[in-house]
């Protein structure tokens, strides 16, 4: 039997957003890993084992993934969303370069998903619909002074961006700098988008100006979408806004 690892993206949380492609590669695997919390997003089944893991050891889980591969395994290595934005992939890719040579001859695919930025977007309009950042905002892998470097940046270049890991438990305080921050760079009528559970049943979606925004507004199951100065708000009876940014920008 030969092995494979499958980095696979199931997607915002709803289950018709699970591209056929994960679909069909969950049906063929024999084993899952991943953090627990999207190992029970997949079904359980015969012939499938599962290996849940805890958050922040993907060195660890991508060395089980590849030395089981090596034993001929087919695994599927499962990240919420896309495994290319802030998940799996990148980590399976430095686990191959730091490990043996002969994980360079794996079969190793990485198959897309839908990231949560994108489905945040769709809910609410095209705030994504001109030229757009995604900064993760957990200093665990890099340092706070890089985040709000990153942060001036894409204020100064009137991007409009979306907020990964806004605010967790381990870091309270971080999000409230970084409102901080923005209410520095922005005007306060600058809309903000916080998106939480996109397409699960407890999603809320809230559309505020920046002048309103508070960190409570968010937490680890939330995407934070900053407009551009150009993003717009259209509001309409008794339905829920539109929020876009145009696709030209005319001096
Ligand atoms: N690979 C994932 C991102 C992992 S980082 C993706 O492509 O979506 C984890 C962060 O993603 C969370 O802190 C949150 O900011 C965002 N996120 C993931 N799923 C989400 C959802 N259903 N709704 C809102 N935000 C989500």
């Amino acid at each position: 039997m030969s092995g494979w690892i499958a980095v696979a993206g199931l997607g915002p949380g709803g289950d018709a957003l699970i591209t056929p492609e994960v679909h069909t590669a969950l049906a063929e695997a024999t084993d899952v890993v991943g953090y627990s919390r999207y190992v029970d997003r997949v079904p359980k089944r015969e012939g499938l084992c599962r290996h849940p893991s805890e958050n922040r050891v993907e060195a660890e889980r991508s060395r089980l993934a590849l030395e089981l591969a090596a034993m001929g395994r087919r695994v599927i290595v499962v990240s919420s969303g896309d495994p290319g934005v802030f998940a799996m992939a990148s980590a399976m890719c430095e686990a191959i370069e730091a490990g043996p040579g002969s994980w360079r001859e794996l079969d190793v695919h990485v198959l897309p998903g839908i990231t949560a930025m994108l489905a945040a977007s769709a809910r609410v309009g095209a705030p994504l619909g001109h030229d757009f950042c995604a900064v993760n905002l957990s200093d665990n892998l890099k340092p706070w002074a890089l985040i709000e470097k990153r942060l001036r940046l894409v204020v100064e270049g009137d991007f409009a961006c979306a907020l990964y890991n806004p605010r967790s438990k381990a870091r309270p305080d971080g999000f409230a700098h970084v409102l901080e921050l923005l209410r520095e760079l922005c005007e306060p009528e600058r809309l903000v988008i916080f998106a939480r559970d996109v397409t699960t049943s407890d999603e809320t979606i809230r559309t505020v100006l920046l002048s309103e925004a508070n960190p409570e507004m968010a937490d680890m199951r939330t995407v934070v979408i900053l407009g551009s100065s150009r993003t717009r708000r259209i509001d309409r009876n008794g339905l829920p806004p539109l929020v876009y940014t145009p696709r030209s920008v005319t001096e």
